[in-house]
């Protein structure tokens, strides 16, 4: 840290670690007293571009289908109405930890690979996680992204079969969209599509789609799903797969049975992208031990935090790293305060985060109908088209992006706890 600055170092570039950084430069850090030194916000990504991941499981399927600039923007320009020396952005990957000396090991993600190490005066870990196809995250460059959506149109233009594993909601929207890429969308009178070109198998690996949401909206799914030639199987799980002579894949299920297919996709749930950190930080499955009330990660001194799909708290979705933003940015903002004040911690209860547990959740299926819910109340196909069917949510990626999602500083009453 160069002598009068006080680095907030966000790690990851994406929904939780944007909004950590938009909240803390619009509502806290301005307020914060100068004398202390000067408060940065140093935003670490493998890459400089932010990638909205929820548009994947359509915009992997081609420019066409949703061209890039609506799903890949240059982080910068999302940080260009603050002062230039208010944030600065390193293009690299968090390696190591060293709490005790507060410094983050960082490696750049350029042909150099060389590695730096970056002094916090606090931390924000939003490293988020990795579904099981590269094609659902970027864990690095933007390059990789690409390469891995090229790679997976080549093999779906050739496809004849094709297996998905995981009755979530990308396994739903994934199979909705090759469904109707592949064999259209079914005639006026009829319940099948008049083109079959692949057989494509949905395997839910339990007893029924969307298991969070009521049955009723699994079926609806699943009714939407046959309609595209997509067919569902429920109570088995497949346990590995390996590569045939031929090159297709070869997939063996939990009953010992196996299939040969052209593809398979694993959508059956994400990683924490938590290596790099100390054993003793994460939990047994790789979330950060992280303070599922405050965000703040108690085990690694002050000002630790966790946010997002990292940390652990709330349900690994950007609705609930809507809420989890104002909660764990204002407890960063007030540990600032109480420590430019010499105290060592905020005077007054902390700023609890609550995970809105109401039926919610929003499921395209090809691209005119679809399932879901919002806050218990079961949504119309229409709804759920014209929610996030049309555009997969890009039109809502500015905000992110620009943080104008968080323009507002959101109110909160302290929590007699
Ligand atoms: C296919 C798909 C569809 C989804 N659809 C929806 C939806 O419709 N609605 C919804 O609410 N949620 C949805 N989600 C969930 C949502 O996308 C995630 O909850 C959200 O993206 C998590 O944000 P995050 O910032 O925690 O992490 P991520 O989005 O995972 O981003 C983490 C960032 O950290 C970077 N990073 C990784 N490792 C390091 C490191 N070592 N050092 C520095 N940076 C690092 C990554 O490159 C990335 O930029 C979907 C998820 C998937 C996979």
């Amino acid at each position: 840290m160069a002598s009068g600055e006080l680095n907030i170092v966000v790690l990851g570039g994406s929904a939780a670690g944007l909004g950590v950084s938009h909240y803390l430069l619009k509502h806290y850090i301005p307020k914060l007293p100068k004398d202390n030194g000067r408060y940065k916000i140093i935003l670490v990504n493998p890459s400089e571009k932010f990638f909205f991941r929820i548009a994947s499981p359509r915009a992997s399927l081609g420019e066409k289908h949703i061209p890039s600039e609506k799903y890949l923007f240059d982080l910068k320009e999302g940080f260009k109405e603050y002062p230039p020396d208010s944030i600065d952005f390193v293009k690299g990957k968090a390696i190591s930890l060293e709490y005790e000396s507060c410094t983050v090991t960082v490696q750049a993600t350029d042909r150099s690979n060389t590695t730096s190490q970056i002094p916090y005066y606090a931390l924000v870990i939003a490293t988020g996680s990795r579904a099981q196809e590269s094609w659902y995250h970027q864990s690095g460059t933007t390059e990789e992204v690409k390469a891995s959506f090229a790679d997976y149109q080549n093999r779906v233009k050739d496809a004849k079969s094709v297996i998905i594993s995981g009755g979530g909601p990308v396994g739903v929207e994934t199979a909705g969209e090759l469904g109707e890429l592949k064999n259209g969308s079914p005639g006026w009178f009829s319940s099948t599509p008049a083109h079959k070109t692949t057989d494509i198998t949905l395997y839910s690996g339990g007893e029924r789609l969307l298991p969070t949401l009521r049955p009723a909206i699994g079926q609806t799914a699943e009714l939407f799903l046959r309609r595209l030639g997509v067919d569902v199987v429920h109570g088995l799980r497949f346990t590995s797969t390996s590569k045939a002579a031929n090159g297709k894949t070869v997939v063996t299920f939990s009953d010992g049975s196996t299939k040969e297919v052209d593809i398979f996709i694993n959508a059956t749930g994400v990683t924490p992208n938590s290596e790099w950190l100390p054993s003793e930080l994460r939990d047994a499955k790789g979330f950060v031990k992280t303070n599922k009330q405050t965000h703040r990660v108690d085990d690694a001194g002050p000002r630790v935090y966790a946010v997002g799909d990292v940390s652990g708290v709330g349900n690994r979705t950007a609705m609930c790293i809507n809420d989890a933003v104002p909660a764990a940015s204002t407890n960063i903002g007030r540990d600032l305060e109480a420590a430019a004040k010499g105290l060592a911690k905020p005077e007054g209860p902390d700023r609890i985060f609550k995970l809105n547990e109401k039926e919610t959740m929003v499921v395209p299926v090809g691209k005119s109908k679809g399932v879901g819910a919002y806050n218990g109340t079961r949504l119309p196909s229409f709804a759920v088209w014209l929610i996030k069917g049309r555009d997969y949510l890009t039109s809502l990626a500015g905000g992110t992006l620009d943080g104008s999602s968080f323009k507002k500083e959101s109110k909160w009453t302290p929590d007699v706890v």
